[in-house]
């Protein structure tokens, strides 16, 4: 996603407002792999007289990852709000600032960092999520079956052995 700050660049101090959406890799944290949905991005940005460009908004996505208890799929809504400078012609290098060139902003970076600022420390696929259930296998139930998780290969050898 990017902003065309052309308009605001001739016209310092005002103010214009934006919306759109921004893809965003998978992330890594804490060993499991953190999937994020396209977040929804929208605000507003105007120009300094020094050409710098102040955006400020708020995006909203959903991430997806293991339940910290089971294991299973969880998935937790993310919103965050930002409010930043970019500086023209700054270092790209510079993590500890945001900058562009000629009349393009890249709203990857900003987006990216603050959507994962915002994500849960755990995920769980429920708030009650008992986690991993059946560990002692003296203590499942006898008629969920689970217990036969070979059943069907059982069956499939008997066959074999008759042929
Ligand atoms: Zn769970």
């Amino acid at each position: 996603m990017e902003l065309d700050v052309s308009t605001a660049l001739s016209h310092p101090g005002q103010e214009y407002s934006f919306s759109g959406a921004q893809a965003i890799a998978d992330q890594e944290i804490y060993g499991s792999v953190v999937r994020i949905d396209d977040c929804a991005v929208e605000g507003t940005f105007l120009a300094d007289d020094q050409g710098n460009i102040h955006v400020k908004g708020q995006l909203r996505t959903v991430a997806h990852a293991p339940c910290a208890n089971c294991l299973k799929d969880a998935s937790a809504i993310v919103e965050n709000d930002f409010e930043e400078d970019f500086i023209r012609n700054g270092d790209p290098e510079d993590d500890e600032i945001f900058s562009y060139e000629g009349h393009l902003v890249s709203m990857e970076k900003l987006v990216m960092s603050y959507a994962v600022m915002a994500l849960p420390i755990r995920f769980l696929c429920r708030e009650d999520c008992p986690g991993l259930m059946y560990t002692d296998p003296e203590a499942a139930p006898v008629e969920t079956g689970i217990q036969y998780p070979f059943a069907g290969l059982r069956q499939l050898l008997d066959q074999m052995e008759e042929v």
